[in-house]
């Protein structure tokens, strides 16, 4: 496995695969590594015949006061888990690689960019989609994968393949949880032991509305005031958004009907938690 620092570099060994035939897997990560990352690592070393992860804390999709700083480096145990996975290439530039002056283009993928977590955290999302442009543009993969976990970017990311003729196949894995329920984060390690207790709740929160459903609830609102007593079991748990929305426009519906994505941002402490389901409602 060879660690590369240089987008020069890595395009030459790319190349290198790529003429030998081999197809490109892509997993882009900001590192402190869990089993969530590794399942899509696993995917891309199932699926393609050379696999590259990127390791990149990317600063324009951090809004001011936001983790930037304190976001977790641990980034010797990410070396030896890709090396582990059987990882080709791990791609770890610097900020001034990424970005040597300061970017004046971006990608905006209109309206799914601005519900759910881009509510309250504009900018975000334009973040995500010009650094995965950039990555993409780098890497050149026949595929890159996403983990559901992170839902709304996921959809954008898609959406910006799809409207700027890129030309890779997105593939969004599954959710990977604690035992508990808990979705792994790289962020769960701000808990404190309380707040890693009380996480559970967002879980169990998605599942009882899940079992509203298949018991005949469609009332989004009836939905979302189940979710809420959940939560509110906890006094450390400060609810940022419960939204029920249409799981391919992110339209937010006040019937449940069709494909449907549950999703919910809370804080807990100084941790900020994402999780959602999506359930197929007939
Ligand atoms: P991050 O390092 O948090 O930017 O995440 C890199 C990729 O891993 C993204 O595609 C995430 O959606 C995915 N990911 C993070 N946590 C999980 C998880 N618990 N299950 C599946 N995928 C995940």
């Amino acid at each position: 496995m060879e660690v590369i620092n240089t987008i020069e570099k890595v395009r030459v060994i790319i190349a290198g695969a790529k003429s030998a035939g081999k197809s490109v897997g892509f997993v882009p990560t900001m590192g402190a590594l869990h089993e969530g990352h590794f399942s899509l690592i696993r995917a891309a070393r199932q699926h393609c015949g050379f696999v590259v992860v990127s390791i990149f804390v990317n600063p324009t999709q951090f809004g001011p006061g936001e983790d930037i700083d304190k976001y977790p480096r641990p980034f010797d145990a990410d070396i030896k888990a890709c090396r582990d996975l059987g990882v080709d290439v791990v791609f770890a530039p610097t900020d001034q690689q990424m970005y040597p002056q300061k970017n004046l283009t971006w990608v905006n993928v209109e309206k799914l960019s601005t519900p759910l977590c881009g509510k309250s955290r504009p900018g975000h999302f334009r973040g995500v989609a010009v650094v995965c442009a950039k990555l993409f543009n780098i890497v050149q993969p026949d595929i890159a994968f996403f983990g559901q976990k992170d839902a709304q970017q996921a959809i954008i990311v898609q959406r910006m393949v799809a409207d700027l003729n890129m030309p890779l196949k997105i593939v969004v894995c599954p959710t990977i949880r604690e035992i508990d329920g808990l979705a792994m984060s790289s962020r769960n390690r701000y808990l404190t032991p309380k707040g890693r207790k009380d996480a559970v709740l967002l879980y169990a929160a998605l599942q009882k509305a899940e079992v509203f459903i298949a018991a005949g609830q469609r009332e989004s609102s009836e939905l979302i005031s189940e979710m809420e007593k959940i939560l509110k079991i906890s006094r450390q748990i400060k609810i940022e958004y419960i939204s029920i929305v249409d799981a391919r426009t992110l339209n937010e519906l006040d019937k449940v009907k069709g494909k449907v994505l549950i999703a919910l941002a809370v804080k807990i402490g100084q941790a900020r938690l994402i999780d959602n389901i999506v359930v197929d409602v007939k």
